[in-house]
């Protein structure tokens, strides 16, 4: 479960301070496939930043599992951030490397399996989103599809128990959206990993999300099961 109690973010722009999130508390379930929704500027990629730590909450408290990330040291923020993966709009690929290399980068950067562990575990990611026969492939050579398949085995090279979905399908025509969307319900089901999906268009809500929030000038405006958020008039 990640809560969030009575967190507040405010970014310092010279002597402006500019509110992103107002004190918010919030809940997701473990498990769950949870959707940020609003227009650009209404605080998704703040809220989700402070989810994964990339930024610090101004006041309030959250916790992943009961263990309170504000106050983690360097190393407890290391094993911490392991936890979370994150795919991108653009997925943030490094064009100068193959496909296996990308998804090997942060197992390199762990350090802890040996080469032929870490081979191993590249062949079995890229078989579960698809790309088994793409490996020596470099970013250029593949669709969009294809390029954010190699982000989301980027992302659960460490065996996260969250994967943050920063407008994952954004860029994405319709078809390749709906194949993408399908292979994150499957690796929700199969894995039991939360996402969390920040996303401005309503149909990507309605086909995978569980829950939602809708939010506006820093604040969760509307909050809970799809269907009901989406039955008002
Ligand atoms: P989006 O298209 O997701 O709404 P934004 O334009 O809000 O993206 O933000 C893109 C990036 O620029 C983010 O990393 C964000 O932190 C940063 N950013 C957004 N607004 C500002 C700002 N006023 N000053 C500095 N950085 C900003
Ligand atoms: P969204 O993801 O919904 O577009 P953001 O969380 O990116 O919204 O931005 C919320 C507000 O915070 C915006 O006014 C944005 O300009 C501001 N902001 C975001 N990131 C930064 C930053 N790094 N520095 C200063 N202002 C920022």
């Amino acid at each position: 479960m990640i809560e969030f109690f009575q967190v507040n973010k405010a970014y310092q722009l010279g002597k402006k301070s500019i509110t992103a999130l107002h004190t918010t508390d919030l809940q997701i379930p473990t498990g769950q496939i949870y959707g940020l929704i609003g227009h650009s500027g209404a605080g998704k990629s703040t809220l989700m930043r402070l989810i994964n730590r990339l930024e610090e909450p101004s006041a309030g408290r959250i916790e992943v599992d009961g263990l309170d990330i504000t106050q983690l040291d360097a190393s407890g923020l290391r094993s911490f951030r392991r936890k979370v993966g994150m795919i991108f709009q653009h997925f943030n690929l490094l064009t100068s490397r193959s496909v296996a290399d990308n998804v090997a980068l942060p197992l390199r950067l762990a350090g802890e399996l040996s080469k032929s562990e870490i081979n191993k575990k590249v062949s079995d990611l890229l078989a579960r989103v698809g790309l088994e026969n793409h490996a020596k492939k470099y970013p250029a050579q593949l669709s969009g599809g294809e390029k954010q398949r190699v982000g989301i085995a980027r992302a659960l090279a460490t065996d996260p128990s969250i994967l943050l979905c920063d407008e994952a399908t954004s860029a994405l025509d319709p078809q390749t959206t709906g194949q993408v969307l399908e292979l994150l319900a499957e690796i929700n089901r199969d894995l039991g990993l939360t996402l969390v999906l920040i996303t401005h268009e309503m149909d990507v809500v309605r086909r995978i999300c569980d829950q939602v929030a809708v939010m506006d000038g820093g604040v969760i405006v509307e909050q809970g099961q799809v269907a009901d958020v989406f039955l008002h008039p």
